[in-house]
C-alpha cells in the first residue's frame, strides 16, 4: 500500500527529509535533558520543563501565524531556510554555559519547527492530489513520528556509550542538514492564490467540529491523559535516572528507549485489533494504561533503595509508551471518520493545536512542581489530571457510537439534492440515514431516536 505512495519521487524525497528531521528533532530531545543536567543538575527537570513549556507556547503562538502567511512565500526556499537555521541553533547548543542561552536558542529552534509542520503539511497534499494516497500518507507520517521515539533514544544511548552527548547536537545538525538538501531538490509547487480561508478560519472551522462531535469531545480528554503521562517521561527522566537511580547518560537514552519500545510494540501490532474492536475501547485502554503507569511511577518514586528499581522503571517507561501509542495510533481515524474530506486539514490542525495545550499545562507542572515538591507530589498531581481527563472521555465518548445515523432534516434548510432517498415525516421534517459527521448541512449532532421525534412533534 505505502510502497506505491512511494513511487511519486518528490513525495519520497520530501518524506526522507522529514524524517531526518525528526531524528534530529528526537537526538536533541535527549541532548538537551542531558545538558540541561550538566547546567542545572537537580533543577534540570526546571530548566527542561521551562524550554519545553517555551516549545508549546511557540508552537501553539507560531505556527497557526505562518500557516496563515506561508503562501505568500516560495514554499521551498522557505522550508530549506528553516532547515538551515535548526542545524546553525543545534550546533550551537554545546556551546552554552547558561540555562537563559538554552531558553534562547530553543525559541528560535521551535519557532522554526513550529513554521516546517504547517507549511511542510501544506505542501502534502499539493504533491499527492489523489485523496486516498494523501491518507497514506498522513499514516507513514504517524508510522515515521512512533519509530522515531523508539529509534532516536536506542542510537542515542548507542553514541552515549562511545562520545559525549555534545556530539549528539553534530547528529542532529547533519538530520537537518540532509533534510535541506532534500527539500532542494523536490519540485515543491508554490501555494495558489485560491487557498481555501484563512488559517484562522479554518482552525475556527475545526474546533467547531470537535465541539459538536461526542468522540471528539472524548479525544480531548485523552489528550490530557496523553500530555500528563508524557510530560513525566520528557521532563523527569534525566533526575530520576542520575539523581534518583543513580545512573549515567546512557541510562536516560536507556529507559527512554525503553519508552520508546512500548510505543512501537503497540502502534506495529494494533492495526488488526484496531479492526475488531474499533477506535473507542482501544485508546480508552491506553489511557487506563498511562493511569497504571503513572500509578506504578508514584510506587516507584516513594521507594529508596535497591536495584529492582531499574527493572521497574524500565517496566513503568514501556507502559507509559505503550498506553501512547493506544491512543495516538488510532486519532488519525476518528477524525477521519468525524470529517469530509474537504474539513480534513481543518480539523488535523483544531487537533495539533489542542494537544499541544494540553502539554502547555502539563510541562510546567513537571518541570517546576519537581523542584518544588519532589517526584510523589508531582506525579500524584498529574495523575490526577490524567484521570479526570479519563473520565471526561469516558463520559463524553458514548459506548454506542454508529457512523451512520438516521436523523431529521427540516424542509428547506437543506440542498434537496441530499435528501433524495430521504423520506417525509411530517410537514415540517425529512428523515434519512447517511454516515454522519457535521459539515455545513449537519451542525449539530444528533439526538438519539426517541428525542428526535420528540422535537420534531413538538
Ligand atoms: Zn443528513
Amino acid at each position: 500500500m505505502i510502497s506505491s505512495l512511494f513511487r511519486n519521487h518528490d513525495y519520497l524525497r520530501l518524506f526522507t527529509a522529514q524524517v531526518s528531521a525528526l531524528f534530529g528533532t528526537g537526538l536533541t530531545t535527549v541532548a538537551l535533558g542531558l545538558l540541561a543536567y550538566d547546567l542545572a543538575g537537580g533543577n534540570a527537570a526546571a530548566v527542561l520543563g521551562t524550554a519545553l513549556t517555551i516549545k508549546m507556547v511557540v508552537y501553539v503562538t507560531v505556527a497557526p501565524i505562518v500557516a496563515a502567511y506561508a503562501d505568500r512565500f516560495p514554499r521551498r526556499l522557505f522550508l530549506v531556510s528553516l532547515n538551515v537555521i535548526r542545524a546553525a541553533i543545534v550546533l550551537a547548543l554545546p556551546f552554552i554555559d547558561q540555562i537563559w542561552q538554552i531558553y534562547v536558542l530553543i525559541a528560535v529552534l521551535q519557532t522554526a519547527s513550529a513554521a516546517f509542520t504547517p507549511t511542510y503539511q501544506a505542501v502534502i497534499p499539493d504533491i499527492l492530489p489523489d485523496e486516498r494516497e494523501y491518507t497514506r500518507a498522513l499514516s507513514a507520517a504517524q508510522l515515521a513520528a512512533t519509530m522515531e521515539t523508539l529509534l532516536s533514544p536506542m542510537l542515542a544511548a548507542a553514541a552515549l556509550a562511545v562520545i559525549s552527548f555534545h556530539w549528539l547536537f553534530v547528529g542532529t545538525a547533519i538530520g537537518f542538514a540532509i533534510s535541506a538538501i532534500l527539500v532542494i531538490t523536490t519540485r515543491i509547487p508554490n501555494a495558489g492564490t485560491a487557498t481555501e480561508g484563512s488559517f484562522r478560519e479554518r482552525i475556527s472551522a475545526g474546533m467547531r467540529i470537535f465541539a459538536a462531535t461526542p468522540r471528539l469531545r472524548g479525544l480531548l480528554g485523552l489528550n490530557l491523559v496523553v500530555a500528563a503521562a508524557g510530560s513525566v517521561i520528557m521532563v523527569n527522566t534525566v533526575n530520576y535516572v542520575r539523581d534518583t537511580l543513580g545512573g549515567t547518560q546512557s541510562g536516560v537514552a536507556m529507559l527512554l528507549a525503553a519508552n520508546g519500545f512500548g510505543t512501537m510494540l503497540v502502534a506495529l501490532s494494533l492495526p488488526r485489533v484496531l479492526d475488531r474492536a474499533g477506535a473507542r475501547p482501544v485508546m480508552l485502554a491506553g489511557a487506563a494504561t498511562l493511569i497504571a503507569g503513572l500509578g506504578s511511577a508514584i510506587a516507584l518514586s516513594l521507594a529508596n533503595t535497591g536495584d529492582w528499581r531499574w527493572s521497574a522503571a524500565i517496566a513503568t517507561w514501556a507502559l507509559v509508551g505503550a498506553g501512547t501509542a493506544a491512543i495516538l495510533t488510532p486519532t488519525g481515524q476518528v477524525l477521519r471518520r468525524s470529517s469530509q474530506p474537504a474539513d480534513r486539514p481543518a480539523l488535523f490542525a483544531a487537533q495539533f493545536s489542542l494537544s499541544h495545550l494540553a502539554w502547555l499545562i502539563t510541562y510546567p507542572i513537571a518541570g517546576w512542581l519537581t523542584t518544588a515538591a519532589g517526584f510523589t507530589t508531582t506525579w500524584v498531581t498529574l495523575a490526577v489530571l490524567a484521570g479526570l481527563g479519563f473520565v471526561a472521555a469516558l463520559r463524553m465518548w458514548p459506548r454506542h457510537d454508529p457512523e451512520v445515523i438516521s436523523h431529521l432534516h427540516e424542509v428547506g434548510t437543506i440542498d434537496p439534492a441530499r435528501l433524495l432517498d430521504a423520506v417525509r415525516v411530517d410537514d415540517r421534517f425529512y428523515r434519512h440515514t447517511h454516515a454522519y459527521v457535521i459539515d455545513a448541512d449537519h451542525r449539530r449532532w444528533p439526538a438519539p431516536q426517541r428525542r428526535q421525534l420528540e422535537t420534531a412533534a413538538a
